[in-house]
């Protein structure tokens, strides 16, 4: 029998980029490099593909964000480069850190460490968690009046005296690298309007979508959770793709029934592996945003991060999923980096 897959030249993949689980038939593996396996419409779904591979039972394809990510990261680098030797700009990150919350001081380290990987500036705040609204501001207004900022990233969640719309709304949209300002969600939501800047997490899951060519037009897409820095902004960029989207919240009656129909689901939620075999369409394609720590005795810190959705179960009904860490964690990292590139250029004009 034919075997129903599609190989493209690979373009825009770096090499390696495709990966398959373990339980995939030795037979079948990418024969040349270049080429990598895509999802198109065409693809069918793992049960052909156990009569196309001769019973043997295939896993689902690996979404590898860290490898595009990195290769994201490698052409800003390049950029970056060209911008400083051609222009003499150098992109500008800042970041503003209230508390001591310890994921929210690694997610700021990240986020540096990543600025200083590809060339671009990084400037820090950090105050104390019982620091007052107006100091946030005053630092918002000295980065958006600073020439050598292009990026202004409030690290979120902020202390619960803080009152986030005030801060958020302060950021100037021209350096609104997060995608947060209601001005630039507000365009977002809106047909023939365009956000200057979409939000990084969102951003990162359709680009992954994109880097391996799934076919989003006409696709049922669920989107789990609703919040406004992933769930929602999520939802309007499928909508913009041309899916016909359905959101499942908290407050969702049958949600695993209305999971079950999606060709696509993006899940960010925050409850470790709550999206179980029973709600997933076999052949779908998972994008799995969720990061939860669960107890593991076995790891040396106690703990492991698991995503929303179960991998284990998962990855042998889906046609293609994001692995928790290594998916969509370091393509949220890569699009701060490219909004804060582009905005660099549009703010000097450098092209
Ligand atoms: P949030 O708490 O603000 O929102 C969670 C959303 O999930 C809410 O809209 C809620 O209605 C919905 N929800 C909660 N329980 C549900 C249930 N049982 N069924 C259906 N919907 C349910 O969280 P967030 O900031 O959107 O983040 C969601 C997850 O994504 C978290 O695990 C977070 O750590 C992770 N995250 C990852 C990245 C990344 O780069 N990978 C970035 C941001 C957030």
């Amino acid at each position: 029998m034919m075997i129903q897959l599609r190989f493209l030249p690979l373009n825009k993949l770096p090499n390696g980029v495709v990966r398959f689980h373990r339980s995939v038939s030795p037979n079948f593996q990418v024969q040349n490099p270049n080429f990598a396996t895509t999802l198109i419409t065409r693809v069918s779904p793992p049960s052909h593909y156990t009569t196309a591979f001769m019973g043997t039972k295939v896993s689902a394809m690996v979404l590898d964000g860290k490898s595009v990510a990195e290769d994201i990261r490698d052409k800003l680098t390049i950029e970056i480069s060209r911008m400083k030797n051609k222009f003499s700009v150098v992109p500008g990150l800042a970041v503003i850190l209230v508390g001591e919350r310890k994921d929210s001081a690694t997610y700021v380290e990240n986020k540096k460490e990543a600025c200083e990987s590809v060339g671009i500036n990084s400037y820090e705040v950090c105050l104390r968690q019982d620091c007052r609204e107006e100091e946030i501001l005053k630092h918002i207004s000295r980065f958006n009046d600073d020439p050598s900022v292009h990026g202004i990233l409030v690290q979120l969640p902020l202390p619960s005296h803080i009152n986030d719309r005030n801060i958020l709304n302060a950021v100037c949209i021209e350096k609104d690298v997060d995608g947060f300002h209601p001005l630039n969600i507000g365009r977002l939501a809106m047909s023939g309007r365009e956000p200057l800047f979409v939000p990084c997490t969102p951003k990162g899951c359709i680009e992954l979508l994109r880097r391996y060519n799934v076919n989003i037009k006409g696709k049922n897409a669920v989107v789990i959770g609703r919040s406004n820095i992933v769930g929602m902004p999520a939802s309007l960029l499928l909508q913009r793709e041309d899916a016909a989207v359905t959101v499942v919240h908290s407050r969702t009656k049958n949600p695993e029934e209305i999971t079950r129909q999606a060709d696509i689901i993006i899940s960010a939620a925050g409850k470790p592996n709550m999206v179980t075999a029973s709600w997933i369409k076999p052949g779908a394609v998972l994008i799995d945003v969720g990061i939860n720590p669960v107890e593991d005795s076995t790891d040396p810190r106690g703990y492991r991060m698991v995503g929303d959705i179960c991998y284990e179960e998962a990855c042998k009904i889906a046609l293609a999923i994001t692995p928790v860490p290594g998916g969509v964690g370091p393509m949220t990292v890569a699009m701060l980096l490219l909004n804060t590139v582009t905005s660099a250029k549009r703010i000097h004009k450098c092209n």
